[in-house]
């Protein structure tokens, strides 16, 4: 009875007896509330009703109240109160029996917990997804607008129903992921979407949460977006490939006219064709490029990959750049190189263009040339490390795009190879970039994936 303010009441009507419980919720001692009205108790705007309340609890027997009562220091609290008129033997009016009890905090944490339902009512009702929420069993017991919406049933068909009308059942703990799959609508009619589910348990229950969302519009747009990067992909080679086929004719008579008319038409007239040739020339490696390109857009297939030994793989690599090396007297040493699933050709091609590229573009020394691999967690780091110009840091993240040059035409050289290298980088699922500072040298560094052996 801690919280229960107990006093009686004479029958004039004042207070006769007054406990603990009642001192600490009206802050009066008892020497100080006895004798005093019980309207002392109640807010002045109440005080005229409060002879009517003893008449009920006389008539009737008790009074119910529920309202404002009044502290010593003017505060006011909630309480529920009752007056009960007090009998003797003979059945006559001893007095009053006062009982209140304070229910402030009790109402303070309903009427939040009434707001804060009003609240995530509302926002379920406009969520832009559905909101399905089930029991153990996986009868739906909460539906959203949306979800009538989404499926086409009216809310009062989807509750008690099972989950799996809706949707094919989710692969088990994949709770907090998102999954995409197909829904059903009441018409029979299907549409893909991606289900988030969550679980809410608490002490007596277990409430899974599936939050669904409508993807028609992405997978039609990504649908789209793959036909027309295919259209393009296709469009650039075919137009690479069927240009080649002119420019040999304009290649290979522009020679002839150089070949033979040198020296007998006036002086113009050799710088001109001079200048035909070399940009006839310039376009066939264009074109290559290009090609070489498309044809790595589109994803390799599993029977591409095989596992390469990469010190072979660099040893090919080599092989087609002898003339090169050869040619500026660069030293192209590495250390042990290891083994890794991957497309030998791809490989080859990754690692001659970035020697080539570290030759091509060497300083006043003879280029030295080292490449070396190690292991970082579930991946190899392989690097190509030159000796060369270097890089100003502001270009480092060009580079790697097609035609993207630092350089004119003081160097050969189309702008391909290096946006080569990062596609064959990203289909081997790694990663390529460069470390360097103009004059102090470049290294190149790219992932591939290490098997786990
Ligand atoms: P290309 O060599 O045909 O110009 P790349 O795509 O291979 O095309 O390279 C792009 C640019 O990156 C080059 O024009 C050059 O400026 C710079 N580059 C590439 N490799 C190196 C390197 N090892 N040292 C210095 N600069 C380099």
């Amino acid at each position: 009875m801690r919280d229960y303010a107990i006093f009686r009441f004479g029958p004039d009507g004042t207070v006769a007896s007054w406990n603990a419980g009642a001192e600490r919720l009206f802050g009066f001692s008892a020497a100080e509330a006895i004798g005093k009205p019980l309207d002392a108790f109640f807010p002045p705007e109440e005080r005229a009703q409060v002879p009517s309340y003893f008449i009920e609890a006389a008539t009737r027997g008790r009074w119910d109240g529920s309202g404002w009562r009044l502290r010593r220091d003017g505060e006011r609290f909630r309480a529920l109160d009752t007056l009960t008129a007090a009998r003797d033997s003979r059945d006559s009016l001893e007095g009053y029996i006062y009982l209140a009890h304070n229910v402030s905090e009790r109402l303070e944490i309903e009427q939040s917990l009434r707001r804060s339902e009003a609240t995530l009512a509302a926002l379920l009702e406009s969520a832009a997804q559905a909101v399905i929420a089930t029991d153990e069993s996986g009868r739906i017991t909460l539906a959203n607008a949306r979800a009538e919406e989404y499926f086409g049933y009216p809310r009062a068909e989807l509750l008690g129903r099972s989950l799996d009308m809706l949707l094919p059942a989710l692969p088990p703990g994949e709770a907090a992921k998102r999954v995409e799959t197909v829904a059903r609508r009441k018409d029979g009619s299907e549409f893909p979407v991606e289900v988030g589910m969550s679980r809410a348990d608490t002490d007596d229950n277990v409430t899974a949460i599936a939050i669904i969302t409508d993807i028609t519009e992405r997978k039609r747009a990504e649908q789209e977006l793959r036909r027309s990067h295919d259209d393009l992909r296709r469009f650039a080679f075919i137009a690479a490939h069927d240009l080649q086929e002119p420019l040999r004719a304009v290649t290979s008579y522009t020679q002839f006219l150089e070949k033979r008319y040198k020296g007998r038409l006036d002086p113009d007239a050799d710088e001109f064709i001079r200048y035909i040739v070399a940009g006839a020339l310039r376009m066939k490696v264009l074109l290559r490029d290009v090609q070489a390109y498309t044809t790595l857009l589109t994803d390799p297939s599993p029977e591409q990959r095989q596992m390469l030994d990469l010190n072979e793989v660099l040893r090919l690599a080599l092989g087609g750049l002898k003339e090169q090396i050869a040619e500026a007297h660069a030293e192209v040493t590495h250390e042990p190189l290891p083994s890794t699933l991957g497309i030998g050709s791809e490989l080859a091609l990754l690692f001659q263009n970035l020697i080539d590229n570290a030759i091509k573009y060497r300083s006043a020394a003879a280029p030295r040339i080292h490449i070396r691999a190690r292991r970082s967690g579930p991946e190899w780091v392989i690097s190509v490390q030159d000796n060369g110009i270097g890089i100003d840091p502001r270009h480092v993240e060009q580079i790697f795009s097609i035609f993207r040059r630092l350089h004119g035409p003081e160097f050969s050289g189309s702008g391909a190879g290096l946006a080569i290298c990062k596609k064959i980088v990203d289909r081997h699922g790694g990663r390529i970039w460069v470390d360097s500072r103009p004059g102090e040298g470049s290294e190149f560094y790219f992932t591939l994936p290490a098997e786990a052996s």
